[in-house]
């Protein structure tokens, strides 16, 4: 019997986020995150939602 918490972690993508002002990669996330860009300062607020 398979757990639904194995096939959540298989299909689990992060996405990769960038800064909205300037361009620059911020990093991985996966559901809600605020980043603050380290060039620019520019706070990124991000929502990923996976739908199936
Ligand atoms: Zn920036």
């Amino acid at each position: 019997m398979k757990s639904p918490l194995d096939e959540a972690k298989e299909s689990k993508e992060l996405q990769a986020v960038h800064c909205m002002k300037c361009g620059k990669m911020l990093g991985k996330i996966e559901g809600k995150a605020e980043i603050k860009c380290t060039r620019c300062k520019t706070i990124n607020a991000y929502h990923t939602k996976i739908d199936a």
